[in-house]
């Protein structure tokens, strides 16, 4: 359970002025044993630094992340080191996490070396039925990453991954850089060990459709907050948040205006420093309305589940009007 996260970082401008950037800001989060969690946003939106806080491998401004009822924030160091084997994190370049000069079998075996006292060959046997459990050949072992495909790398960093028994896995970008075919095998093997093993995952990725198909829930994210939160399905077929709803229709870039969906090409995101007043999104929202600078629009439930923030999406007649005339 993630309560009213923050993370600020002060940096200095070229002329030494002293600003914020705001990374992350009152971000609200659950997610259940057994329960994929999508986090979605362009690059630059905050998702891998809430994937960093949550892991507690940063330290958050404000806020708390409760994991199995603890406070990560409050545990003293020996317990935090306990707690964070139970979540691991599975990157876009498995190269982040295998050593290209150990073979396969050693890199799924050292976490067990530092957590675990057992025998090399009850080790042995580890990597094996880990491997199995990824759905790799026992002679994988054997071989250096740069031997492998993508995926197969891919399928070994989660086999490390799922080393120390872990409750949740963070995926950030974890198949981001894999063809659609292999995309697909990696998913099926992450819902398969949700579904087999009750292991809770944060899948985070920049494209809705993919965190869609893998998502029980999705939170979209755009600079620093979340808009957007609510089951799968709901979020993606029907969208309340204009962010959301351009995210589908590929606007966001220049050069990859959608022609067929009629919506203009919106520019890029803005820095997170000193972001937009009120809603963030305002500077490239096509509905923005005075209230849109002068107030942070607050979480309205949408029918269907979940929530949307943003100054059109009341029950009021009027917005609903607006959101349909402008073709969404
Ligand atoms: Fe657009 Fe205003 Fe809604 Fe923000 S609050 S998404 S600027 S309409
Ligand atoms: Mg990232």
């Amino acid at each position: 359970d993630v309560h009213q996260l923050v993370k600020h970082f002060a940096v200095r401008s070229s002329r030494g002025r002293r600003q914020v950037v705001h990374a992350v800001d009152d971000v609200n989060l659950s997610l259940r044993p057994g329960r994929i969690l999508g986090l979605v946003g362009e690059s630059g939106s905050g998702k891998s630094t809430v994937a960093r806080l949550l892991l507690r491998l940063i330290d958050p401004s404000g806020g708390r992340v409760v994991v199995m009822g603890e406070d990560l924030a409050r545990l003293k160091r020996n317990l935090l080191r306990k707690q964070r084997k139970h979540m691991q994190m599975v990157f876009q370049d498995p190269y982040g996490t295998l050593d290209p000069l150990m073979n396969v079998g050693q890199s799924i075996a050292e976490p067990m070396l530092v957590h675990f006292s057992m025998s090399a060959a009850k080790r042995r046997d580890r990597v094996f039925e880990l491997l199995d459990r990824v759905g790799l050949d026992p002679s994988v072992a054997d071989r250096r990453p740069a031997a492998l495909s993508g995926g197969q790398r891919q399928r070994v960093a989660i086999a490390r991954a799922l080393a120390l028994n872990p409750t949740l896995i963070v995926c950030d970008e974890a198949v981001s850089a894999l063809d659609v075919s292999t995309r697909a095998q990696i998913i099926n093997l992450i819902q398969g060990l949700k579904e087999r093993e009750g292991i809770a995952f944060v899948f985070i990725a920049h494209d809705l459709a993919t965190v869609h198909h893998v998502s029980d829930d999705i939170a979209v994210m755009y600079l620093g907050r979340v808009v957007e939160y609510g089951p799968a399905d709901r979020v993606y077929l029907a969208p309340a948040h204009p962010y959301t709803r351009a995210l589908l229709a590929s606007v966001l870039r220049p050069g990859e205006h959608n022609e067929d969906s009629g919506h203009r090409a919106i520019g890029e995101i803005p820095s997170p420093i000193d972001p937009p007043s009120g809603c963030r999104f305002r500077t490239r929202c096509q509905f923005a309305v005075d209230i849109c600078a002068a107030e942070t629009p607050q979480p309205m439930p949408m029918p269907g589940g979940g929530w949307s923030a943003c100054h059109l999406n009341t029950p009021s007649p009027e917005a609903a009007v607006i959101l349909t005339a402008e073709g969404f």
